[in-house]
């Protein structure tokens, strides 16, 4: 267990505290220089044995030796210096080094001298102590956790993110956020004209797709919503007048918690009215990923190209757009909308040879080979435990096969046809299907079934792909084609691969799997949802099919997806009240929709332009550039898993008294 706010420091005050040592931490130097800029121009400072003076926490406890004492001091950029103190230095300078503990925070004065340097170190500094005041002291957690900020801030207890937050990482992953922020600020007002509005956070309950978190009122069974997304004040802005719309928006969605979610996060959201098709949007959306790319991170934005190299995006009139890849092609190449295109790893359809017969519903067999994953000299019999392991499948897993021999290449099938998981078609030319995978001794094989409709995703041979790339990190990547036709190898780290992905399903059928976890899901495809929102305009070419088959139609919706990661997503929209009325009434079945949406219907009734917009995954584009996992780490409070902030210990309790304000009865248990 770790230490919470110690109570034997706790004490109860009946005095004022001593004036003159109160005051005296309110009145102090400020910081000439950070850590930084003296280390920039070092030998300036050391020439000039220029004077500075430098606020931040103590890093380190002091050592104090007769002759020589230092301490470190760690600044806003979470940078370290040592300070010094010599047989000069005043002893009420040293007695004070003696008495500082870890995460005081405190002012130092003095000049900067050369550092006798240790080995591996080229260059440094440290700073000659002249003052030294205390600004604030710690309590006695901050010794007590001083192994673990030393060694992995991470691991920091949550209640004491504040400390995490002091340490590099931490200062330059929300530093990096905060200069998005204002990259994408630039790029969307300087450069594309467009109007940074903000929206009503208390909004009105509608189902929008997530569960809500609901704020209650002082009106009895009153409430408002806390909005999922600004998307129908949005649309009610081009109802407006507001022909450029954005805002980085807070949204809340009260939904289970997984490890990459919050429930409240920020879009960039966006709005475009008087477009006509999606591309205008794309443009703006490419424009501001490109530069924060470039201009953060100076490093390269590539896309696939119709031969499937990386080719880099570039912007302006020369530019090459991102390509777009079509929903259903992602499922069929790759099993998954979203797939991590850096890797050429595909999947190679089984369909003519064998049936999967398990559940007639999910007839088609696929395969993925992993070429050359293990050396067959070697001992490995078994496929790495990532590929098997149920915990990384949430339905069924795919049978993978380590292909040791000839012999296990020419009859790797012969335990599926046992098992009476698959059939060998009639007539299926089998010597044809050992052309086509090609298996040598060392390669990987993984297969599994997939039906024929595509609302499966990923599929098991999707997320088994998913975890090959992780598994085998730069393995079985595509080739860049550089701008004079040349092939190269990259590191697969620290490239960039952005796709669109298009052409979805405007609608789902609902899912009526008695657990998630069944190993094939089932659907009643007579009732349907929205894929996305309700609010998705339909491509003009499948309009007729929302009369006859619903299913069918393909939505104008695009997603833009970087790295195996949705970054963004968005759609043109139906802007006809009409057309909108006959979406939520004869295909979502949404009986009470005008209490629910009224309020859109009718500004869509009122010359409510075309339009079409997005919204961009802002934690998690700023995870990726900060080169995290985990949109925690670019947050500067986030919630736990169980949805609580360890650090204010939200929620909490109300009283009795409060709630009956609100005309609330809680129950005990549920
Ligand atoms: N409001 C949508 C979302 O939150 C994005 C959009 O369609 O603009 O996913």
């Amino acid at each position: 267990m770790f230490p919470t706010f110690a109570r034997n420091s706790r004490r109860y005050l009946s005095k004022l505290p001593d004036k003159l040592s109160t005051l005296a931490k309110f009145n102090f130097p400020l910081a000439t220089n950070t850590i930084k800029a003296v280390t920039e121009n070092i030998d300036e400072f050391i020439n000039k044995k220029q004077k500075v003076t430098l606020n931040g926490h103590i890093h380190k406890k002091s050592r104090i030796r007769p002759t020589l004492s230092f301490g470190f001091l760690r600044d806003c950029d979470g940078e370290e210096v040592q300070f010094i103190a010599n047989d000069a230095t005043e002893s009420r300078i040293i007695d004070t080094m003696k008495s500082l503990t870890v995460e005081e925070s405190v002012s130092v004065t003095g000049y900067v001298q050369a550092k006798q340097l240790k080995e591996g170190e080229s260059k440094g500094w440290e700073l000659v102590l002249n003052d030294i005041q205390v600004l604030n002291s710690s309590n006695i957690d901050a010794p007590r956790l001083e192994k673990l900020k030393q060694t992995r801030p991470e691991d920091l207890p949550p209640q004491f993110r504040y400390l995490q937050l002091r340490t590099a990482f931490y200062q330059n992953s929300l530093r990096t956020r905060s200069r998005i922020a204002q990259l994408v600020r630039n790029v969307l007002t300087d450069e594309h004209n467009f109007v940074e509005i903000e929206t009503p956070l208390l909004f009105k309950s509608t189902p929008e797709g997530a569960r809500e978190f609901l704020v209650p009122t002082r009106s009895p069974k009153q409430f408002y919503a806390l909005p999922q997304s600004p998307q129908q004040y949005k649309q009610i802005l081009m109802s407006s007048g507001f022909t450029r719309y954005f805002q980085i928006a807070k949204c809340f969605r009260d939904e289970d918690l997984r490890s990459d979610r919050q429930p409240e996060f920020t879009q960039v959201d966006l709005e475009m009215s008087y477009v006509n098709s999606s591309d205008q949007v794309m443009q703006v959306v490419e424009d501001i990923v490109l530069e924060v790319w470039e201009k953060i991170k100076q490093i390269n934005m590539y896309t696939v190209n119709e031969d499937g190299e990386l080719v880099k995006v570039e912007d302006a009139a020369k530019r090459v757009r991102l390509s777009k890849l079509d929903y259903l092609t992602a499922l069929q190449k790759y099993g998954i909308d979203k797939p991590d295109l850096r890797s050429n790893i595909s999947f190679n359809s089984l369909e003519k040879f064998f049936t999967a017969v398990e559940d007639l519903a999910f007839p088609i067999v696929e395969a993925c080979v992993l070429k050359g994953a293990f050396d067959p000299k070697s001992k490995a019999s078994k496929p790495p435990k990532a590929f098997t392991s149920e915990l990384n499948y949430s339905r069924r897993r795919p049978f993978v096969f380590m292909i040791r021999s000839e012999e296990d290449a020419e009859n790797w099938y012969e335990l599926l046809l046992q098992k009476h998981f698959m059939k060998s078609n009639n007539g299926a030319d089998l010597q044809r299907m050992h052309q086509l995978l090609n298996l040598l001794p060392g390669d990987i094989l993984a297969v599994s079934s997939r039906s024929e409709l595509p609302y499966e995703n990923p599929t098991p041979l999707g997320k088994f792909r998913q975890l090959a790339i992780t598994e085998f990190p730069g393995k079985w990547q595509r080739p860049i084609r550089s701008a004079n036709g040349l092939i190269e190898i990259y590191n697969g780290d620290k490239t960039i691969v952005g796709s669109w992905v298009v052409d979805f399903p405007l609608f789902n059928p609902v899912e009526t799997s008695d657990n998630i976890n069944d190993p094939y899901p089932k659907y009643d495809k007579n009732k349907f949802e929205s894929t996305h929102h309700p609010f998705t305009m339909c491509k003009s070419e499948d309009y007729d099919l929302l009369e006859t088959d619903p299913l069918k139609v393909r939505g104008e919706h695009y997603d833009l997806v970087i790295n195996g990661v949705e970054v963004g997503g968005g759609s043109r929209r139906i802007h006809d009240a009409t057309l909108q009325q006959y979406i939520f009434e004869e295909i979502l079945h949404v009986n009470n929709y005008e209490q629910l949406f009224g309020h859109l219907l009718k500004a869509l009734s009122m010359g409510c332009p075309p339009h079409a917009g997005l919204a961009l995954g802002f934690d998690r584009l700023c995870a990726m550039v900060v080169g995290t996992s985990s949109i925690k780490d670019v947050i500067a409070f986030p919630k736990n898993q169980s949805g609580s902030d360890r650090v204010v210990e939200s929620p909490t309790a109300v009283d009795e008294k409060t709630l009956n304000e609100y005309f609330i009865t809680t129950k005990t248990d549920s």
